[in-house]
């Protein structure tokens, strides 16, 4: 993985191909250089990767499982496995990168966090994780989505982060970024910038990244471990794409697995309607750093749509659209109303409620099983559906 990430992708440090890169100012790209020397450091520090090896253990219960879907194999006539990232503390994979942004925070000195969030997951992850640490925290959130996700808002104040309404534009994600890295212009010297994914200026993605590929790390060795080879194919959802590329960190150098990133198409194909942003996106520029991007005939950053708010960023993660250039991942898209139905077909066949996040990898591993009878499937199940539960019953009811 190292040597793949240096020799092809990273020639040019911050940059994947032509994407990446610090699309910000001078000041900035000083303190953004200085947290990365010092993430470098830390990451070959011995002490700091006890502690971070046992906040995974013993805090967030890792590793989670791989589990061997047996009723669903046999339903598609292949065999399905899940790498559980459902059953983490705070019921995603977000609390892996929030535990390390909290921990390298406050290695270098920092008193703060600041981050952004949609849905919320990943405002309550790095809450938790700063509450932890004994950091203090901001977050920012636009007007719209606290409406629509207070319990997480609740939770977030409850583990003491000031939750901070952002009124702007369509107040949802976009805006929430947006203010949130105004705020941290002034605040850089005691606070740091937790992004939720693998997006923003460098060093941000590279960083994010080193947290997640835990999951790819165990999951390689879990599914040797039980069947004795590698899976024929590894299947992620893309929102930001953190835990697509922390599953396949683990798989990327075995030429032989395919690697599927599954994309939210949403209500349609037309901009407006999904947050495909590596099927529909265009070369742009979007919070500090350049990606395929969801824009307008007139090149303005599109409205991103998914029935699942944890997948509706406009941009996506630079090291993706390089993979996607250079063809070692796929990526396709799965529609709302898959996402749904396989929601269901989850939480009926195995007793496992996914997030609608995560719905869209299990959605395409369905849709290519037939064409894969007998193979071996490797879904990363990002995050649990309790969240969700009261919005699918109210719009996607469905009878026993
Ligand atoms: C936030 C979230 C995602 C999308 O984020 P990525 O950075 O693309 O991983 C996916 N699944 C769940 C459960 C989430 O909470």
């Amino acid at each position: 993985m190292e040597t793949y990430m240096k020799n092809k992708a990273q020639e040019n440090e911050g940059y994947f191909g032509i994407y990446g890169g610090q699309y910000i100012s001078e000041e900035l790209k000083a303190e953004f250089d200085s947290i990365y020397s010092q993430f470098l450091k830390l990451k070959n520090d011995e002490k700091f990767q006890e502690e971070l090896k046992d906040l995974f253990e013993h805090f967030s219960c890792r590793p989670t499982p791989v589990y061997f879907a047996k009723n669903l194999s046999k339903e598609y006539d292949c065999e399905i496995y899940l790498k559980r990232e459902d059953l983490n503390h705070t019921g995603a994979h977000k609390i892996n990168h929030s535990l390390g942004e909290a921990l390298l925070a406050k290695k270098i000195g920092k008193k703060k966090v600041i981050a952004e969030t949609g849905a919320g997951q990943h405002g309550v992850a790095i809450a938790t994780a700063a509450a932890l640490l004994g950091l203090e925290c901001d977050i920012y959130m636009g007007e719209t989505d606290i409406q629509k996700a207070l319990p997480n808002v609740n939770r977030m104040k409850i583990l003491g982060a000031n939750v901070i309404s952002v009124h702007s534009g369509q107040m949802t994600l976009k805006e929430a970024v947006d203010a949130a890295f105004e705020a941290y212009q002034n605040e850089y010297k005691t606070a740091l910038y937790t992004i939720g994914s693998v997006v923003g200026p460098h060093p941000f993605p590279t960083i994010v990244e080193y947290f997640q590929s835990v999951i790819g790390k165990e999951a390689r060795e879990q599914f040797i471990t039980m069947t004795g080879g590698l899976p024929d194919c590894v299947i992620a959802c893309v929102g930001g794409g953190s835990n697509a590329i922390g599953m396949f960190d683990g798989f990327i150098e075995d030429k032989g697995v395919k690697l599927y990133g599954v994309e939210p198409l949403g209500k349609g194909e037309k901009i407006g309607e999904n947050a495909a942003s590596l099927t529909y996106g265009r070369e742009g520029i979007l919070h500090g750093f350049k990606c395929l991007l969801l824009q307008n005939p007139d090149n303005t950053v599109a409205d991103a749509y998914s029935v699942a708010s944890g997948l509706d960023y406009p941009g996506v993660g630079p090291k993706h659209c390089y993979l996607k250039d250079t063809g070692r991942v796929e990526y396709k898209t799965i529609n709302d109303n898959e996402a749904i139905e396989a929601f269901y077909k989850l939480s009926r066949t195995e007793g496992i409620i996914p997030a609608l996040e995560s719905s869209h990898a299990v959605a395409y591993a369905i849709k290519i099983a037939g064409e894969n009878r007998g193979k071996k499937l490797l879904i990363n199940l990002s995050g649990r559906g309790d969240k969700d539960i009261d919005f699918v019953l109210k719009h996607y009811p469905k009878k026993a």
